[in-house]
């Protein structure tokens, strides 16, 4: 029996060894290679072989070889079920067989004159759930490979999972293997727009690599300044032009993207932080640097899916002035009619400069349903997938895409009947999407009378617009730490008077409801103070404005003073876990109110609720909707901590199932618990701006919903066309149901039901992420 002849102890370094040099091979190819040939080694195998799994043609293709000819790469396949590496397949664990029967799989050898192989340890290759392929090892005499061995493979193989499934997804293995080119595929993405287009594929490269940017001493820093000041004019009078030209093609509103971008390139905090650097010295791309990448890193490091995007709005304005300094020009867009636009990071901008009518749909490999690029892609009725991760989106330059915003799918190379079957599909989308269009200006009542309050969730300054051009009853959540994030300290209270002021002007009489700073975890802001190694459940929300009271009583007196003669300012605790907490905060709210009163001011209290986002408060929910006006439910968060599934974590925000029983009924007991104590309760999570899941929501009896600007009318249209009636009876048949794919199903029908298939129903995918953090 042979011996292999790394020791176990060596093992572990012999793993991470190998793993080091598949990862820096330059293709796939060399990558397996160096794979089969390491594994071989320290195994002391004769031969180590790595096959891949063809679904489509159920088949699993033998990719590379260490210890056999490789003319049997591509060549030799085993159909499903067949030979010992089907069985590997099939049952998901090793096989380690010390005499392998000669009729097993070894016809192939013996075809071509091969002595048979006795020893054989073949492991699984799995990646989500899926085969991916078989890892093997084969030995020419007899021999029973050990644990370690079995052990050492199986660990290999876990680590290759992806790699397989990213090389499947790019189309590399079927350049290797030889199968048609041309066959149909499917790239897997977030939903990020509705709607489906065809069109031709144009990628947009990045001009500016900001990293690469060098750090440079100049002599003249006023000639530089003055360089500085004229490349960034440049960008602000572009970006002010593109609002321009979009006139037509967008509501004014959602041309407010681009007066944030305006509002960023006067920020004097990045104006005076970028003029100083250059001041002591540094020449202006240098400075434009430093500045973008320490904006870009604060958002970047954020969990909250919206607020991160905030840092590709960074980048793509910091690219723009890079370009200016540097003599850059813009890779120009092809002038051609439907343009799937593609790119890593698309920015609003990027999307402006098509002409109207051009652009098909949007793909960006990075970003979110929270992207302004999303946002965008929404309002101009265009579907867009986000967060494409599988392939290098290079390849697509030129090539004829579908692209299936409702569930996140690009399909390529279609056939004449997928095609046919797909225009069809897009002729029936354009004709719903007038009808929802017409409720705009409408109440969100039922055919029934029953009305509810459905309002807006913002973030930005900006946003504001959005919001009082969707049409909505409020704005149901002001993100705060927004305003904070602007500061690199603390903003003080007339600072944040200022903001607060602005958002209650704008929408009044419409309620504005702030919710104080929910700093922390996802929203790190770079001058907090450390929240402890597990910062979801560390000090965070309300935690931690009861830990420094110095900055909760800052903020809810620049929010009562803001509200001074305007009157409708409503206030929003985060992350409260039981009265205790409450009790404190309402405390500090009343001595910030008495303060002020004998200070002069004429504040008055605003309606003061409750997040519910910690299970716990689920269970005190009526205790605390009787010391306060209203609750909300933060479904995001109470999502993930009740299906202990970081929302941020693409790898498990399948599990953030919102049709999962458990979360349904605790959203069941909040609505009943809120009503017991006579106040009213909404819910303002993302599953709030779903329209299947809002009728279910408001048919468990919650009074509102708070949800995306860009949600509100599809919600508003569902509720118009349903009736209470029905909203309950959905309610009351999801509620007795334990089983989540009942529910969906149900979800389906009542979108069905109202005829709101197939332009949204797709939208309900089989396990949609309560919070869309980024690709599973
Ligand atoms: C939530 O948790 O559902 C919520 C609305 O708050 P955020 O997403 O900002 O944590
Ligand atoms: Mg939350």
């Amino acid at each position: 029996m042979a011996e292999s002849n790394t020791k176990p102890s060596n093992r572990l370094t012999s793993l991470t060894q190998i793993v080091r040099e598949i990862d820096s091979a330059a293709d796939l190819e060399s990558a397996l290679r160096v794979l089969v040939h390491r594994t071989r080694e320290v195994m002391g195998a004769d031969v180590c072989s790595i096959y891949f799994t063809d679904e489509a043609n159920r088949r699993h293709v033998a990719a590379a070889t260490d210890g056999l000819s490789s003319s049997i790469v591509g060549n030799v396949q085993f159909e499903f079920g067949k030979g010992l590496i089907g069985r590997v397949a099939e049952s998901r664990l090793p096989v380690n067989l010390d005499r392998v029967p000669l009729e097993l799989d070894q016809g192939f050898l013996l075809q071509a004159g091969a002595e048979p192989y006795r020893g054989f340890l073949g492991v699984p290759v799995i990646h989500k759930a899926q085969v991916q392929g078989v890892l093997l090892v084969r030995q020419r005499q007899a021999r029973r490979f050990d644990e370690e061995d079995e052990a050492f493979l199986t660990t290999l193989a876990a680590q290759l999972g992806s790699a397989i499934a990213y090389a499947k997804a790019s189309g590399e293995w079927c350049h290797m293997c030889r199968p048609e080119d041309s066959l149909p595929r499917q790239i897997k993405g977030l939903a990020g727009a509705p709607g489906l287009a065809i069109g031709q594929a144009v990628v947009v490269f990045d001009s500016d690599a900001i990293d690469d940017i060098p750090d440079r001493v100049v002599e003249d820093t006023r000639a530089e300044e003055i360089r500085l000041h004229t490349a960034i004019q440049s960008v602000r009078t572009e970006i002010a032009g593109l609002s321009t030209k979009l006139k037509g093609a967008l509501s004014e509103a959602d041309r407010a993207l681009f007066d944030a971008y305006v509002l960023m390139l006067d920020s004097p905090e990045i104006l005076e932080a970028t003029a100083s650097l250059v001041q002591a010295g540094s020449w202006a791309p240098g400075a434009v640097r430093q500045i973008i990448e320490s904006y870009a890193i604060r958002f970047d490091s954020m969990d909250d899916p919206y607020l991160r995007e905030r840092a590709a709005d960074i980048r793509a304005l910091g690219g723009r002035i890079l370009g200016r300094l540097l003599g850059d020009s813009l890779t120009p867009i092809q002038q051609q009619e439907n343009v799937i636009l593609v790119g890593q990071q698309l920015s609003a901008i990027d999307i402006g400069e098509i002409p109207a009518g051009r652009l098909s749909a949007i793909v960006s490999g990075d970003g979110s349903p929270f992207s302004h690029a999303a946002i965008l892609a929404r309002s101009l009725g265009i579907p867009a997938v986000m967060g494409v991760s599988d392939l290098p989106l290079s390849q697509l330059d030129g090539q004829e895409l579908v692209v299936d915003g409702n569930t996140g799918q690009i399909h390529l190379h279609t056939n004449s009947a997928m095609r046919d079957t797909f225009v069809a599909r897009i002729e029936n989308q354009r004709k719903q999407a007038s009808t929802l269009e017409s409720v705009r200006g409408l109440e969100a009542v039922t055919m029934d009378g029953a009305k509810f309050t459905l309002s807006i969730n913002c973030g930005l300054r900006t946003d504001l617009k959005l919001a009082v051009a969707a049409g909505s009853s409020g704005i149901g959540l002001f993100r705060s730490e927004l305003a904070f994030m602007l500061f690199n300290r603390f903003p003080s209270e007339l600072e944040q008077l200022d903001l607060y002021r602005q958002a209650l002007e704008t929408m009044a009489p419409l309620p504005v409801t702030l919710r104080t700073l929910d700093a922390g975890d996802d929203k790190p802001l770079p001058y907090l103070p450390e929240t402890g190694p597990n910062p979801a459940m560390g000090l965070r929300g309300i935690r931690f404005s009861l830990d420094h009271p110095e900055i909760f009583l800052t903020q809810l007196r620049a929010a009562l003073r803001a509200d001074i003669g305007i009157g409708n300012l409503r206030l929003l605790l985060p992350m409260i876990s039981d009265v205790d907490e409450l009790e404190q905060a309402l405390g500090w709210l009343d001595q910030a109110e008495q303060r002020l009163i004998a200070e002069g001011f004429p504040v008055s209290r605003p309606p003061i609720g409750v997040m519910i986002e910690v299970p716990a408060a689920v269970y005190q929910a009526e205790a605390l909707a009787r010391l306060t006006d209203f609750l909300s439910v933060g479904s995001n968060d109470l999502a993930q901590y009740l299906l202990a599934a970081d929302r941020n974590n693409p790898r498990v925000s399948h599990h953030l199932d919102p049709a999962h029983p458990s979360l349904l009924r605790a959203l069941h007991q909040i609505v009943e618990s809120a009503h017991k104590a006579g106040k009213p309760v909404s819910v303002c999570g993302e599953i709030a701006g779903d329209p299947a899941m809002g009728l279910l929501l408001l048919g468990m009896n919650f009074d509102g919903l708070s949800m995306s600007p860009a949600a509100l009318s599809q919600v508003k249209w569902a509720v118009r066309r349903t009736t209470l009636d029905d909203m309950h009876s959905l309610a009351a048949q999801a509620l007795s149901t334990g089983r989540p794919e009942r529910i969906r199903k149900l979800l389906q029908t009542a979108l069905t039901d109202i005829g709101l298939e197939p332009l949204v129903s797709e939208s309900v995918p089989a396990k949609s992420p309560v919070t869309t953090a980024a690709s599973q």
